[in-house]
């Protein structure tokens, strides 16, 4: 079964998240559990925590439907000790929000260097903030998203996600999630059957299905290995449709979230449309 939605909005409270899902023929959302803009927010309130939960229920979105993508602010292999500090406290409050939702898993970028560590110490800072961070809380996994490369941003290779992943504890609640615009800007080849085979075959060797939680259907704007994160709607930009109508018939992509973070919502139900016609 192959689960498509879109980022959708949460304003107004996270109960209209699969509200919003829902109104565009989604089968998955993903969403912000608050502000992704800023440090502060306010708790949940147990009655948007009842209707999202029931809303769900009534629209069903199981757990395994629904990724949630933490704040943009948060960076957990940040050189420095207080940012650093502060990004973990900020991680754990997303964890624990999704645990509170009643959520199985948090979409997250893994971190930047900024240049000032390298990116060995980064991504082990990464590892330890996770495991920090899993200590604390129980049911939800932390989905590592590979990253286009832009500025010093670490998770732009396979081998980084594997880094990560070894250096985590508990094997059970660590997950990648692959979004095509970025595999595309970071250099990997995804855009003919060969391609893409090539590059999944890497991904199995390196990281292992079995650790996928989820994807970003995403056409990117910038070519391969640019290193640049600009998404583009699907057909438009240097991704191309092949990678997606091979992606629909494969079966190592059933069973979790497939994403659209394109720029133009507006057409996200024809998106979907499109997609499930493949
Ligand atoms: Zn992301
Ligand atoms: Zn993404």
């Amino acid at each position: 079964m192959k689960y498509i939605g879109a980022h959708v909005s949460a304003s107004g409270g996270v109960e209209n998240a699969p509200l919003n899902a829902h109104a565009i023929g989604a089968k998955a959302f993903a969403f912000f559990t608050k502000n992704q803009r800023q440090w502060k927010s306010v708790p949940l309130t147990a009655k948007s925590i009842d209707l999202f939960k029931q809303y769900c229920e009534e629209y069903n979105y199981a757990p395994s439907q629904i990724l949630p993508h933490d704040s943009y602010l948060i960076n957990l292999g940040h050189p420095e000790e207080e940012p650093l500090l502060k990004s973990r406290d900020a991680f754990l409050d997303e964890i624990k929000r999704c645990e509170q939702l009643g959520l199985d898993r948090l979409n997250f970028h893994p971190g930047s260097s900024l240049k000032a560590i390298s990116e060995e110490e980064c991504l082990t800072r990464i590892a330890e903030s996770i495991n920090i961070t899993l200590d604390q809380t129980t049911g939800v996994t932390a989905v590592i998203e590979n990253t286009a490369g832009q500025g010093s941003n670490l998770g732009y290779t396979f081998e980084h996600l594997a880094y990560i992943i070894e250096k985590v504890e508990d094997k059970s609640r660590i997950g990648v999630c692959l979004d095509t615009a970025h595999t595309l800007a970071s250099g990997y080849d995804i855009t003919t059957p060969e391609a893409y085979e090539a590059t999944f075959n890497t991904f199995e060797r390196v990281v292992g299905f079995k650790y996928l939680r989820g994807m970003h259907i995403n056409d990117s704007k910038k070519a391969l290995g640019s290193r640049v994160d600009r998404h583009d709607s699907l057909g438009k930009g240097f991704v191309g449709l092949t990678p997606f109508n091979l992606l629909m018939k494969d079966a190592r992509f059933d069973d979790i979230p497939l994403i659209l973070e394109t720029p133009d919502e507006t057409i996200w139900a024809e998106e979907i449309k499109y997609l499930y016609s493949l």
